[in-house]
């Protein structure tokens, strides 16, 4: 492909475009951030200054603590009691969120429109080990509203209770705290010395004069559960829970998988906005158009909102746990999912670069140590390496260094790149003959081709090969370097 009009001025103080400052910020080991999905700015802002505006949302909760002291018990009491609670023979399936509604007389303190009232709720995370949390919070994402400290009443405080507390006290401002002591049916139960061992270790119960709110219970046989759900949701009115529910959808994926009849499936917990069927949504590198939305009752709804967690069907392929989702037109989703995928396999270029590069380094060491000096790769030999020559013209010196630098690793010990001359500027006819000695080709890198290098090159079937975007670049010398590798019969 011959680029026309780029005989754009190039100077020092060039603006390099995305890819040319993707593949620099690669060269030197940072992870470059191109801010080109413009059509999701939305969420770069923070919610909305006037939130108190609002309409509430369900509390996002996740119960954390030391292993064994009761967790899972706890979650699935409370799984069990909201499927009691809701209609007849309703059989919560594992989606890595259940919802728990909250009775009315709980929220006695609400000052809140009734219509709020009626629908107020809280959303259990249910993830196995929390894994998916982790993967949330290794993004930086802050999915959690509330986190259910549990600390089992025979045991203490313990090293992952001190990890949970370390976290809390990190985000304190960002995330509540309220703190279940469990296993209060057991005998050798002892809840006051745990309330001593957490305020040792900051954790300042309002039992004990603090402000942090506790409560005793039992997984095992329910006590204070009731308990429990009315805490968090004073909690969460504390905390003014709040989102949009109106504008696009933004959530994180909890679970995924293929589920028989519906295909690609993924539990997506939606934080913002409101999903729809039919609503186009991007997710790492694969994007549904939603097909299905099923609660975690398995039943058919028409429209998620946020602070739930709900199954979507559509994907294309199967989401990551733990991945932002958004919503946005069709186009914008196609748009942003090429961006992405640009930026993957850049990387991954880079990567296999690296790999061989690596290679390569350790291969020359080794023959360094037996003494052997090595061949020239230019120099034809019929059991050497098969060499695909090239001349290297580009806009600036950066941009044709990291070019440069980018193909030579391209290869294996059969085929390699041999960069016979490079340098800025356009292709000239000289270029064209040092490319026709060397029995090779012109790679044009955001310049253009002077009438007399065009001329000479068709005279002496010279190709030259002109692109501005790095990644193509890369792309056809590797497969021209593929197309010299011996072909197996
Ligand atoms: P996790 O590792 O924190 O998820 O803990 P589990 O929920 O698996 O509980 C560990 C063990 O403690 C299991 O044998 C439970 O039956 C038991 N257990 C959990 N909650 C209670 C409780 O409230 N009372 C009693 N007596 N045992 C409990």
């Amino acid at each position: 492909m011959r680029a026309a009009g780029m005989a754009e001025e190039s100077s020092h103080d060039h603006i390099l475009n995305a890819d040319t400052a993707c593949l620099f910020a690669l060269e030197f080991n940072k992870n470059p951030i191109v801010d080109d999905e413009a059509a999701f700015d939305l969420y770069a802002a923070p919610v909305a200054t006037n939130s108190s505006s609002l309409p509430r949302r369900p509390p996002v909760v996740t119960i954390m603590g030391h292993v064994d002291h009761g967790k899972t018990t706890l979650l699935d009491s409370l799984r069990s009691s909201s499927v009691a609670k809701g209609e007849a023979g309703g059989i919560t399936q594992h989606i890595g969120a259940f919802s728990v509604s909250v009775p009315k007389s709980s929220s006695a303190s609400s000052t809140s429109p009734s219509s709020e009232e009626g629908s107020r709720s809280i959303t259990f995370l249910d993830t196995p080990g929390h894994a998916a949390f982790s993967a949330m919070r290794a993004r930086g994402a802050r999915v959690t509203d509330i986190i259910v400290l549990v600390v089992a009443a025979d045991d203490g405080v313990m090293p992952q209770t001190r990890e949970v507390i370390q976290l809390i006290k990190r985000e304190s401002d960002k995330i509540g705290l309220v703190v279940a002591i469990n296993k209060v049916d057991k005998p050798g139960a002892d809840v006051e010395s745990v309330q001593s061992a957490l305020w040792a270790e900051g954790i300042h119960l309002e039992s004990m004069g603090g402000d942090i709110p506790s409560v005793e219970v039992s997984g095992l046989t329910g006590q204070g559960l009731d308990q429990l759900v009315e805490i968090i949701s004073v909690l969460a009115e504390i905390r003014d829970v709040r989102a949009e529910e109106n504008g696009p959808a933004q959530g994180f994926i909890l679970e995924s998988k293929v589920l028989r009849g519906f295909g690609n499936t993924a539990t997506v917990l939606l934080l913002r906005g409101s999903l729809t069927a039919a609503s186009h949504l991007i997710c790492g590198t694969t994007h549904a158009k939603v097909r299905h939305l099923t609660d975690s009752s398995g039943n058919p709804i028409k429209r998620a909102a946020p602070g739930s967690a709900v199954i979507v069907s559509g994907w294309k392929e199967l989401p990551q746990v733990g991945d932002e989702v958004l919503q946005g037109k069709e186009d914008e989703v196609k748009k942003a999912l090429a961006n992405r995928l640009r930026k993957m396999k850049i990387a991954s270029t880079l990567n296999d670069a690296e790999v061989i590069n690596a290679t390569r380094r350790a291969e020359r060491e080794r023959k360094a140590e037996d003494g052997v000096v090595e061949e020239e790769s230019n120099v034809m030999s019929p059991t050497g390496p098969k060499a695909l020559r090239l001349v290297v013209k580009g806009d600036v010196s950066g941009s044709v260094e990291a070019l440069v630098s980018a193909v030579e690793v391209i290869g294996n010990k059969d085929a390699t790149v041999n960069v016979v001359s490079s340098g800025v500027g356009e292709v000239t006819e000289s270029d064209v003959m040092m490319a026709k000695a060397a029995g090779g080709m012109i790679v044009a890198f955001a310049v253009p081709v002077s009438r007399l290098a065009d001329q000479a090159a068709a005279q002496n079937g010279v190709n030259i090969y002109s692109e501005k975007i790095i990644y193509r670049v890369l792309d056809e010398v590797k497969e021209r370097v593929i197309d010299l590798l011996p072909k197996i019969t």
